[in-house]
């Protein structure tokens, strides 16, 4: 239920921040690739010329090496090199340390924003654009609880600047209605 998804986010007794930030953010990735996994299929260079959420908000790629200008890309090549930068940042001991005894550096936190703020919007762009294949399929649900334990928990540790969240409190408010079957959710 909704309530226990409210505490699953909480910091565990005892758990180190970062820890618990790095364990969920691994995880939210691996759940965000997967749910886009359902759809990408329908979401190609011809369906979604543009990272878009509707026709209010259009994402353009920047990473800093070949990429250097925020640059506007189809969606699916948008969200395949997301999925490739957040991987090789997950994968980066520097950055990620596997081992315990190291210590998270100090550009963690920023990194761990900046990782769940493009991840919003690949589910920006999934509802936007991608749900009623999602429905199709009948994995509505699933999106729908997985997008609301990430709401959660991005909220519960402040992750994700309000003003980012903006394109969903449309959604929110139309996918309420829609949502009339009591699951309980988006309230
Ligand atoms: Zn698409």
């Amino acid at each position: 239920s909704p309530g226990d998804l409210r505490m699953a986010v909480k910091l565990p007794d005892g758990c180190d921040l970062n820890e618990w930030l790095s364990e969920n953010v691994v995880k939210f990735l691996n759940k965000t690739k997967d749910l886009y996994g359902l759809v990408c299929d329908c979401c190609t260079t011809e369906s979604c010329p543009n990272m878009s959420g509707g026709t209010g908000y259009e994402y353009h790629w920047a990473d800093g090496e070949k990429y250097k200008k925020p640059t506007p890309l189809p969606a699916p090549v948008y969200i395949g090199l997301l999925m490739d930068w957040a991987e090789a940042l997950i994968n980066d001991d520097s950055i990620f340390p596997s081992d315990v005894d190291v210590p998270f550096p100090k550009q963690f936190a920023a990194t761990v924003k900046q990782i769940f703020k493009r991840l919003l919007r690949v589910f920006v762009h999934v509802y936007y654009h991608h749900y009623d294949e999602v429905k199709q399929i009948e994995a509505d649900w699933h999106l729908n609880t997985c997008f609301e334990h990430f709401h959660y928990f991005v909220n519960e540790f402040e992750l994700i600047d309000p003003k980012e969240q903006e394109p969903l409190k449309d959604l929110t408010k139309q996918l309420t209605l829609v949502e009339t079957l009591g699951k309980g959710l988006w309230v």
